[in-house]
């Protein structure tokens, strides 16, 4: 199948390209960008000439920042494309509700991808936690802004979502492995005094086992990088590492340890070639949720000036 890509930044670079370069089952037709090119692929600046000049490819993918995405969406929906979204899916959760509704009225697929639920171990600590009582469950996601967003001011922005942009990725493995529903009772941001999103948030929620339940999200961390996730049960402790690419129970490696994204975007691109086939559409805004709740819920607090 045909496919174009929308917004040639880091993400589509770092993953998309190559991703979609290995797989047998998309070639990249076209790329839409302002200043951003992919060498030997059409490219234009203009998102409208492209619908209306190139009716065969019949899917796009966005990896725009979310606040742009959803003029970008909508237009592609109208113009009967199938879309997928990179994380988050939007800026604001009606708006990917509005999506999903213009989806269905045109027929067409919808795909609001979680890239982090496609890490190695994610799918055998779900299986692993089933039926599990669990004690605690502890999410600790600590990177450096300046080495994974250099320069992009728009994250600390309204609509960035400062440090949910990575905190989101933690919370869609959260809402996948989790057996229980669990929703947001605090939470505490911390704003840089110069920008509007938090850097840093601390986030406790509601787990209906009475289990502890929490997260410490920091835009602030260099040196080594912390993607984790440890769960105590009354059955053991499991730790998922690398962002859920290496997992350990009581201590012991689960099967390799890869780390960084692999093998992530290339699944995404194989989920949205089956659902481009069966006509589906798949917009879970769990992981979303639980951000709107903490910008609902959470209490400010502002910290020093942030420059990148
Ligand atoms: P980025 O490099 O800052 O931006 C991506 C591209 O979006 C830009 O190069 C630009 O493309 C286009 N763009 C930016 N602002 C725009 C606007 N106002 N209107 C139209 N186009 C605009 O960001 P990124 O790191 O690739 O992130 C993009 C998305 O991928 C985000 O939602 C992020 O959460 C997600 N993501 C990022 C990472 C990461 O490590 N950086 C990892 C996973 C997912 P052109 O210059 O080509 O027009």
């Amino acid at each position: 199948m045909e496919i174009a890509l929308i917004g040639i930044g880091k993400i589509a670079a770092d993953q998309h390209v190559p991703a979609i370069a290995a797989s047998d089952d998309w070639q990249l037709a076209a790329t839409v960008s302002r200043a951003g090119s992919v060498e030997g692929v059409d490219a234009y600046t203009d998102f409208d000439a492209l619908l209306a000049e190139r009716p065969e490819i019949r899917v796009i993918s966005l990896c725009l920042p979310p606040v742009p995405r959803f003029d970008y969406a909508t237009r592609a929906l109208k113009a009967g494309r199938h879309v997928m979204l990179e994380k988050p899916p939007g800026a604001t959760l009606s708006e990917c509700h509005a999506l999903e509704a213009l989806a269905r009225a045109k027929g067409v697929s919808l795909y609001a991808t979680w890239h982090s639920r496609e890490a190695d171990k994610v799918a055998a600590a779900k299986e692993w936690l089933s039926g599990k009582t669990l004690k605690s469950f502890r999410v600790t996601w600590k990177e450096d802004v300046r080495r994974w967003h250099p320069g992009q001011d728009w994250i600390f922005e309204p609509g960035g979502l400062g440090v949910f942009d990575p905190g989101i990725n933690a919370l869609s493995i959260v809402t996948r492995i989790l057996p229980d529903a669990i929703h947001l009772s605090g939470a505490t941001l911390h704003v840089p005094e110069n920008r509007q999103a938090p850097i840093a948030a601390d986030l406790n929620f509601y787990h209906p086992g009475g289990a502890d339940v929490s997260a410490v999200f920091d835009f602030r961390q260099e040196g080594e990088q912390t993607w984790a996730i440890e769960a105590v049960t009354e059955d053991g402790t499991m730790q998922l590492a690398h962002g859920g690419a290496q997992m350990f129970v009581d201590g012991v490696a689960h099967g390799a340890t890869e780390t960084g994204l692999h093998g992530e975007y290339p699944r995404l691109y194989a989920n949205m070639a089956a659902l481009v086939r069966a006509g589906g559409i798949d917009m879970d805004l769990s992981p979303m949720r639980h951000v709107a709740d903490a910008f609902l819920l959470g209490r400010r607090e502002t910290v020093a000036p942030f420059e990148f």
